[in-house]
C-alpha cells in the first residue's frame, strides 16, 4: 500500500511563460486510493506543456489520508494540502479547493479516479481554444447500479423542468474552469452550496466533452441514498421556488374539490333528505387535506430553513491547516 511514487521534479526555469493549471481534489477517507491517484495523475500532468499544482482538500478524513499526503508533499513541490477542521461535505470541500487554487485554469476531479485523469489534456486543449468551461459529460456510468442511474436521470429532468438555470444532464463536478469562471463562482456567497447548480448558474462559453465514467478504483462511495435524497432536495430548493407554487396549486385543487363535494352533500340532503351518511367520506377528506397541509408546510419549511441557515452568515468551511512544500523548486512538466 505504501508504494513509493516517483515524481518528476524539475527546477522552475520559466516562471511566467506558461499558464498554471490547478487540480482541485476533494477527498474524504480515500487513503486506499491515494497512491493510485498520484500514480495515474502525475504521468498525465508530465505530458502537459504547463505549470501545474495539485490542491487536495482533506474533508475531515480520519483514515490517515492527510498523513499520506504529507509524506508526498515532503518529497515534492506542486502539491498542496488544505485540511478542513472536520467533514463539511463535498460541496464545501470543492469551494475550499477553488479558493485555494491559484491556477489560470482549474480542474475539479474526484480522488477515487472515477473521473479519468487521462481526459485532462483534452480539457486543457479545449480551454486553450478559448472556452471558459469544459464540461465532462458521462457517456456511461460503469460500476453504478441501474437504480442509481435511473434516479439520477429522473432527478436531472425534474430539476431542469422546475428551474430556469439549465443544469446539464449527466454532468458531475468533473470539469475545467478558467480563472474568470472560478472567480465568478467564488463571487456567489450563498452558504448552501449546491455546486452543480452554481456551476450552471454562471453560464459562460462552454464546451462539452463526453467520457466514460469508470467504477471506483478502491474504497467505497461516500454517498448513501438518504444523502443523495438530501442533495437532490438541496438542488431543487436552491435553484427553484416552483415547489412553493406546487404546494399552492395542490392546495387550491384540494380545496375546490372539498367545496364541490360539500355543495353536493348539501344538495343531496335537501333533495333526498339523506343527511346522516358520510362518516367514511369525512375521514377521507380530513386525511387528504391534512396530508396536503403537512406537505405544504414541509415545503415552506424547507425554504424557511434555508433562509435561516443563510442568515447566520457562517463560513462554508473552516481550514485547520494548509501544508505545502516551499522548497524553491516547482513542479514542471515537459
Ligand atoms: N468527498 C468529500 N467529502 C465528503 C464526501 C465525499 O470530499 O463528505 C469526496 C470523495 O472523497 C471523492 C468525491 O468527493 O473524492 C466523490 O465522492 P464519492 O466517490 O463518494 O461519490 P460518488 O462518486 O459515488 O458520487
Ligand atoms: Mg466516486
Amino acid at each position: 500500500m505504501n508504494k513509493r511514487v516517483e515524481f518528476p521534479v524539475v527546477p522552475l526555469d520559466d516562471p511566467f511563460g506558461k499558464p498554471l493549471l490547478s487540480l482541485v481534489v476533494p477527498l474524504y477517507n480515500e487513503r486506499p486510493m491515494l497512491p493510485l491517484f498520484f500514480e495515474r495523475v502525475l504521468p498525465v500532468l508530465a505530458t502537459l506543456d504547463l505549470h501545474w499544482e495539485i490542491v487536495l482538500i482533506d474533508d475531515g478524513s480520519d483514515d490517515g489520508s492527510a498523513q499520506y499526503i504529507r509524506s508526498v508533499i515532503d518529497r515534492t513541490s506542486g502539491v498542496r494540502l488544505v485540511k478542513l477542521s472536520r467533514n463539511f461535505g463535498k460541496e464545501a470541500a470543492m469551494t475550499a479547493g477553488l479558493e485555494h487554487a491559484n491556477g489560470d485554469a482549474v480542474i475539479v476531479l474526484d480522488a477515487d479516479l472515477q473521473d479519468p485523469p487521462e481526459q485532462i489534456p483534452a480539457m486543457v486543449e479545449s480551454w486553450q481554444s478559448g472556452v471558459d468551461v469544459v464540461l465532462m459529460q458521462r457517456r456511461s456510468r460503469a460500476g453504478e447500479t441501474a437504480f442509481k442511474r435511473w434516479s439520477a436521470h429522473l432527478f436531472y429532468r425534474l430539476l431542469n423542468r422546475t428551474s430556469r438555470t439549465n443544469i446539464p444532464v449527466d454532468t458531475g463536478d468533473f470539469r475545467l474552469m478558467s480563472r474568470k469562471a472560478v472567480n465568478a463562482l467564488l463571487g456567489l456567497k450563498e452558504r448552501n452550496r449546491y455546486m452543480k447548480g452554481l456551476f450552471a448558474w454562471i453560464g459562460m462559453p462552454t464546451q462539452v466533452i463526453q467520457y466514460d465514467r469508470e467504477p471506483r478504483a478502491a474504497g467505497e462511495t461516500k454517498w448513501d441514498y438518504p444523502g443523495l435524497v438530501g442533495l437532490a432536495l438541496e438542488g431543487l430548493t436552491s435553484f427553484s421556488i416552483s415547489p412553493l407554487r406546487w404546494a399552492t396549486l395542490i392546495g387550491l385543487i384540494a380545496a375546490s374539490m372539498g367545496a364541490v363535494f360539500g355543495a353536493w352533500i348539501v344538495v343531496k340532503a335537501l333533495m333526498l333528505g339523506d343527511a346522516t351518511s358520510g362518516y367514511p367520506s369525512l375521514v377521507a377528506i380530513i386525511s387528504f387535506l391534512g396530508g396536503i397541509q403537512l406537505m405544504s408546510v414541509g415545503i415552506v419549511g424547507e425554504y424557511v430553513g434555508k433562509t435561516y441557515m443563510e442568515s447566520k452568515q457562517r463560513p462554508v468551511y473552516l481550514t485547520d491547516e494548509v501544508i505545502e512544500n516551499l522548497s524553491g523548486t516547482r513542479q514542471q512538466a515537459h
